[in-house]
């Protein structure tokens, strides 16, 4: 049974035509999936009857499945999605005062190993699909009371106005299956949100930034978390292969296709690690000549991470120091602490067949992950 939530518009239009079905079938019945939420043929009344009984055997739309849905003390709710064999992955809602923010997976896992993510120490399993990725967004909005109703104009004020890729896995790790779901997130016909409210952000896979670039430019974040490449090496082992000097050329690349645009910076706050008045003025030198904001991120900590959060002064001194360069810097409030809800924390259930994880718990228990971080400030 094929799941049309694994369609963007075009896929979804060159199946219809397969079956000698016009475009503005695949048009409507996109409309009733993303639009309306609606996950029942039957029901889309403005469909032929014939085409819904031809859709009803040969077709389905199946967004995931909750195993467990959490609301933490500042309205923060997190969804735990089955995505089989025993695996699941985490979608947060972040309600705000003039916003309300998806933040959703795009892999069960990840294998970029990020020495201060609860995600990467797990491991990988396995890319999440098309119907996955965009299902969270579409289950959300039904979860969320959100769904448009036929007729329903796209004014007022939406419940979910910005999603943003920062659960768990690298989106950019999963080009295609992104990419799909990210034009379902801007298509009119689908969720129609402005390319500027749906942010992708990556670890800084660069040609996969190229790509982006040409395809679907939406908003970009790159998780930056070092002034340098030694040290980048360490918390971020993909700058290995991508160092600095090319991932800042890649980032002024990327807006070039936007120039009014904007690379936020992500930078999570690493006590004794990465956050002294030296690391925020190189940061300064490094990021001269690309138009950027800097998030920082107080560490979010999980069991054995072996780092500790910057202390709040320490954040602000760093702060201070961007802000009279003249870089808007804001600072991450967490959210949804109570429910395990913030950056980094996110674990869902991962079967991780790549056996990686072993390596890094096994140098944590043996008390390395603070040594190693000793060894890098001298
Ligand atoms: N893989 C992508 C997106 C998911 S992670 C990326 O790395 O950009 C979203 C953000 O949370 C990234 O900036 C990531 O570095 C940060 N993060 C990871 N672990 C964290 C932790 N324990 N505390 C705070 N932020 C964390
Ligand atoms: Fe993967 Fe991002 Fe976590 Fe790094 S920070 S391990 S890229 S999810």
């Amino acid at each position: 049974m094929v799941n049309l939530l694994d369609f963007d518009a075009d896929g979804l239009a060159a199946w219809f035509a397969q079956r000698d079905e016009k475009p503005f079938r695949a048009r409507q019945v996109l409309r009733w999936m993303h639009r309306f939420g609606e996950d029942d043929f039957e029901r889309m009344t403005d469909v032929a009857k014939s085409l819904r009984a031809k859709l009803a055997e040969e077709a389905e739309i199946r967004g995931p499945v909750p195993v467990r849905d959490s609301i933490a003390a500042d309205g923060t709710r997190k969804w735990l999605l089955d995505v089989g064999n025993g695996n699941a992955v985490e979608t947060v809602f972040i309600p705000e005062t003039n916003r309300g923010t998806l933040c959703i997976s795009t892999q069960v896992g990840c294998a970029l190993d990020c020495s201060f993510c609860s995600t990467g120490k797990q491991g990988f399993n396995r890319n999440l699909s098309t119907a996955e990725i965009i299902g969270q967004l579409w289950h959300a909005n039904r979860a969320l009371g959100a769904v448009k109703t036929p007729g329903e104009t796209d004014e007022g004020e939406r419940v979910i106005s910005n999603v943003v890729l920062m659960g768990m896995g690298e989106p950019l790790a999963n080009f295609d299956n992104v990419v799909a779901a990210l034009k379902l997130m801007l298509d009119d016909n689908a969720h129609g949100l402005s390319r500027r409210r749906v942010t992708v952000s990556t670890s800084g896979i660069v040609p996969a930034m190229d790509r982006l670039r040409d395809t679907v430019p939406v908003a970009l974040a790159v998780s930056l978390h070092a002034p340098n490449d030694a040290l980048r090496d360490q918390l971020v082992p993909i700058n290995q292969k991508y160092p600095l000097k090319e991932l800042m050329a890649a980032c002024r690349r990327y807006l070039e296709k936007a120039p009014r645009d904007f690379v936020t910076f992500e930078y999570v706050m690493l006590a004794g690690v990465n956050d002294s008045a030296a690391d925020a003025r190189a940061l300064l030198a490094l990021t001269r000549d690309v138009p950027c904001k800097f998030n920082l991120i107080p560490f979010n900590p999980f069991p054995q991470s072996g780092y500790r959060r910057s202390s709040p002064e320490h954040v602000r001194r760093f702060q201070e120091i961007l802000m009279a360069a003249n870089i808007v810097s804001t600072v991450r409030k967490t959210r949804g602490d109570d429910i395990d809800a913030a950056c980094g924390q996110l674990a869902g259930q991962v079967q991780d067949k790549s056996r990686r994880t072993a390596a890094p718990l096994h140098r944590l228990a043996a008390g390395a992950g603070s040594a190693r971080t000793q060894e890098l400030r001298r």
